[in-house]
């Protein structure tokens, strides 16, 4: 049995951190994030911009390989909003229940009430970054609607407004680990695993 690659999380999120542990578990050996490490400013204009933010400054903490996610609500009547400005779309301190107060708000400024009017999708964007300076990333989406108002406790963020058009009506808060077979952080990590496998047979290894 070959050793799993070894790389370190670049996610400061313990809700995510948790998801991608289990997704990438016998795959991905996780190393926990360097502690005391500052948190990274997430100032690039798209998902991708910021997954390379935090694993290129995680990589070089650690001087080792490290894995980032960054995800984004794009909901259609609100323009793609809150997109790559999800974690802070209720302001800087913004808690989950802010954020989605807000939207459901937004959603309701704009008339927008039926499940056709209220279309969205989770994306998310994961990388892995290198010390010499090469990364390897891959994208997962899920489409859905949001809900006219939160249901189920599990799961985090937006989970409970988020209901996937692959699913039976619940929301992801009323999941468990299903969430993962449909999510978009499942589906990133399961097409980077795979990237990861073709690398690692050519001559990158992790
Ligand atoms: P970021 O990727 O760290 O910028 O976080 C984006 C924000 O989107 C998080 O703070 C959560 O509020 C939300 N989010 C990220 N992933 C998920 C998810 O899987 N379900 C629900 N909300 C999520």
């Amino acid at each position: 049995m070959p050793d799993l690659p070894r790389l370190v999380c670049a996610s400061a999120n313990p809700d995510k951190v948790a998801e991608m542990a289990l997704v990438l578990e016998g795959i991905v050996e996780l190393l926990p994030r360097p502690p005391g490490l500052a948190e990274v400013v997430e100032d690039a204009d798209d998902l991708e911009g910021n997954a390379r933010l935090k694993a290129v400054a995680v990589c070089a903490a650690g001087g080792a390989p490290a894995i980032s996610d960054d995800t984004g609500l794009e909901v259609d009547a609100l323009a793609g909003a809150p997109g790559v400005h999800s974690a802070r779309y209720a302001g800087a301190e913004a808690s989950y229940a802010d954020n989605v107060e807000k939207l459901l708000f937004e959603l309701e400024r704009v008339g927008a009430a039926t499940a056709e009017d209220r279309t969205a999708r989770f994306r998310t964007v994961v990388m892995v970054v290198w010390p010499d300076g090469s990364e390897l990333s891959a994208q997962g989406t899920v489409e859905g609607a949001i809900a006219e108002y939160p249901k189920g406790a599990g799961g985090f963020g937006y989970d409970s407004i988020f209901v996937p058009t692959e699913g039976d009506g619940r929301s992801f808060g009323e999941m468990g680990d299903e969430k993962h077979v449909i999510s978009h952080r499942g589906r990133a990590l399961r097409a980077l695993a795979e990237a990861l496998g073709a690398a690692a047979t050519g001559p990158r290894r992790a």
